[in-house]
């Protein structure tokens, strides 16, 4: 047979931005078992419950497996062949584009698509259709944070690595619940505390998390106060003098206009905004100005209207200490996906361009054009996820093509998404699985293959570009997701009557070739790099320059950034608040995020029994006062209402949060409980920068049934 009895492949976790290394062992066409690479620099072999677990998601019940294809909204899905189901969507795509222009359509894509999937699609909208109507779910995860590198920093580069984790004196965690998100990151955190009990470990998180239990200082603030917060700290540790001036004097711009700015935030004010003690901030800035201090951060900073102040508030902190660059210290983002990176450097978003460029650079546009060899890139902005939607709903977008992921429960505010699904002329969906709530909503499903059966590259948090390999042969009909992309833009290029050209691609290998390309010369250069040294020397992080024997550990030890002038930029970020303030009718803060064992909208997580030990069934996280208060006990039944919608669920004492806070897991959806999901109660207003909407955080009212 093709695929020898019994087999070890080495692939990648499929999950989160950690990356950990496996190693796949499968029979014939079956995987039967994973365990963690230790060679591998991420994991050092660790997986956590989801990784370890993954052997047992392979199962086919919850598979799309052929391609379907419906005429009709009234009508079902049949199933058809690769043919019919391409060339039915290159008719309507074509018939769309040339009756009401490229922008008609658009294509929303994944975080977890491999770098090459990612690759194709965006030359595929950008490259051959003429529009940059192509966003990705990392709008709603790592845009922020990319927004925050870029206004100081100069470009979309995490500049710390996870050796940092051992170096540091001081861990700031904000917004971020690493103990869950990232287990086996944190597994690396309890052993550098356990090696070295001096190093402090401050959380800054609304709520009482695994993380912030785990900490030497939990700054409990306030939902949405961290802008505070950070220029709190600023202004203690200016006046303390714990600032690196003469850092601040070569290497950075701006510092006199923030001075003036962090001037008002005394402990006394920030303690007051974020509802914490004075001597809680002072302690947390001698901490963090006595570094070297590494910061992690996640969605709690990046899904919010702030989002980018936020981010740009921390990094100041970074900037005015001189605590970049060097060992054990740095802003070090923490990817939700497993390749969200991959995809912003392949500009697979609608606002960048390929290896890292801009779309509003027309020398970015130029140079792009010419690496593809097509006129011009379009200089018409893109639809970002939310406007995307809307644009969906008032039909200014009349067909979708959604891959890899599940708008119909990850998106906030869901009512008017689903309406703009069920209204639109055409929702193509590519996708592994077929347990999705976007499922439903689909005219047209092309079924794709999944980890473990794909090949390609993805990139973690710390820039690290591993292999994701093939183990088993593609069940059913399934198709990889690039094969689709390429096989379509073929046909759609024969259909409109161009040349066969822009789209030659036999392999993965050759799409990463010409990704590489396209980094020369740019902050992620790896033109050095090929699947051959991948697959000789392991993993590498970038940049990995043409001649370099390895990647960088860490960026800005010269202290020259990537902006015009080589220095850094700080940026004045003022407090704001949240999008959804609570009044006397919704007085509550309701907070998302995620549970230990699900990820996601637990398409996979969601089809394993032992991964519901930790969380059977979704709940509402409320303080015992507030339970006494409403006469709620544990266990009761409650309705959770605002102006965007209702969620009836069960409620869970517990001193995680505060009074006045909820906490909700995002994971549920239509699928596994009544109701949308959390999301659907999440407010669209987004950050004006990142275009991130406010996943995080709303009012709500409780009404016991
Ligand atoms: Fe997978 Fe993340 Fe767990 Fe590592 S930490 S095994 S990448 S889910």
């Amino acid at each position: 047979t093709f695929y020898p009895t019994r087999k070890e492949t080495r692939s990648t976790c499929c999950y989160c931005g950690v990356g950990c290394g496996v190693i796949i062992t499968s029979e014939g066409k079956q995987i039967v078992d994973v365990k963690g690479d230790p060679e591998h620099p991420a994991n050092a072999g660790r997986l956590c419950s989801k990784g370890a677990t993954l052997h047992l998601t392979t199962k086919l019940d919850a598979r799309a497996l052929y391609p379907e294809r419906r005429l009709s909204r009234d009508l079902p899905r049949d199933r058809v062949d690769w043919d019919t189901a391409l060339d039915h969507v290159v008719d309507r795509f074509a018939d769309i584009i040339q009756t009401h222009g490229p922008d008609a359509v658009a294509f929303y894509i994944s975080g977890q698509l491999l770098t090459e999937d990612y690759y194709v699609f965006n030359k595929l909208a950008k490259g051959l259709i003429g529009t940059n109507n192509v966003d990705t779910n990392s709008r709603l995860c790592m845009s922020s944070a990319v927004a925050g590198y870029k206004a100081t920093l100069g470009a979309d580069a995490p500049p710390a690595c996870y050796e940092d984790i051992e170096q540091t004196n001081c861990l700031f965690i904000a917004g971020s619940n690493t103990a869950f998100a990232h287990p086996v990151l944190f597994r690396r955190i309890e052993d550098a505390k356990a090696k070295n009990p001096a190093l402090k470990v401050v959380v800054v998180d609304p709520r009482r998390t695994d993380t912030a239990q785990f900490a030497d200082l939990h700054l409990a603030i306030l939902p949405g106060t961290d802008v505070a917060l950070f220029n709190g700290l600023l202004h203690v540790m200016l006046w303390e003098g714990l600032l690196d001036m003469a850092y601040i004097r070569h290497h950075t711009e701006g510092f006199e206009a923030l001075k003036e700015t962090v001037r008002e935030y005394t402990p006394k004010m920030v303690a007051d905004i974020c509802g914490i003690g004075e001597k809680d901030i002072i302690q947390a800035a001698k901490w963090f100005g006595a570094g070297p201090t590494l910061s992690l951060y996640c969605m709690g900073l990046n899904q919010s209207i702030h989002g980018t102040e936020k981010n740009a508030a921390l990094i100041n902190l970074h900037l005015a200490t001189g605590q970049i660059g060097i060992p054990g210290a740095g802003p070090f983002s923490l990817t939700g996906q497993p390749n969200a990176m991959g995809g912003r450097e392949v500009g697979g978003m609608a606002n960048l361009l390929s290896g890292h460029r801009d779309l509003a650079n027309a020398a970015h546009r130029a140079e792009v054009a010419q690496l593809w060899g097509i006129p011009e890139v379009p200089a018409q902005p893109g639809k970002t996820a939310v406007e995307m939607f809307e644009a969906l709903k008032t039909g200014e977008i009349k067909a979708i093509w959604i891959a890899c992921t599940n708008p119909a429960h990850s998106m906030p505010d869901l009512n008017p998404v689903l309406s703009a699904l069920q209204h639109a002329e055409l929702v193509v969906l590519q996708d592994a699985f077929n347990n999705t709530e976007s499922n439903a909503y689909a005219d047209v499903v092309l079924p794709a293959t999944t980890w473990g059966e794909k090949e390609g590259t993805v990139t973690n948090s710390e820039r690290r570009i591993t292999r994701v390999r093939q183990a088993v042969p593609n069940p059913g009909e399934t198709r990889h997701d690039w094969e689709t992309v390429v096989d379509f833009a073929q046909r759609l290029e024969r259909k409109l009557g161009k040349a066969n050209l822009l789209f030659q691609y036999p392999d993965t290998e050759s799409i990463f070739n010409e990704h590489r390309e396209t980094t020369r010369e740019r902050d992620l250069d790896i033109s050095g790099l090929s699947y051959h040294i991948l697959e000789t020397q392991g993993p590498q992080q970038w940049p990995f320059k043409a001649g370099a024997t390895q990647g960088q550990a860490r960026l800005y030890g010269d202290g020259v950034f990537q902006t015009a002038s080589g220095k850094a930029q700080f940026m004045r970020a003022v407090y704001k608040g949240t999008a959804d303030k609570p009044d006397a009718r919704h007085p509550f803060h309701l907070l998302t995020g995620r549970l230990r064992d699900q990820w996601h909208g637990m398409s996979r997580t969601g089809t394993l029994a032992q991964l519901y030990q930790h969380a059977e069934e979704p709940v509402v996280s409320m303080h015992a006062d507030d339970m006494q208060r409403r006469q709620i006990k544990n266990g009761d039944i409650v309705n959770i209402r605002n102006k965007r919608g209702n969620l009836v669920i069960k409620v869970q004492q517990s001193n995680e949060v505060k009074p006045a806070e909820l906490f909700i897991p995002m994971h549920w959806g239509s699928q596994h409980m009544q109701g949308l999901g959390v999301n659907a109660l999440m407010p669209s207003a987004f950050d004006k920068n990142s275009k991130q909407p406010e996943l995080k955080h709303t009012a709500v009212n409780v009404e016991k049934l």
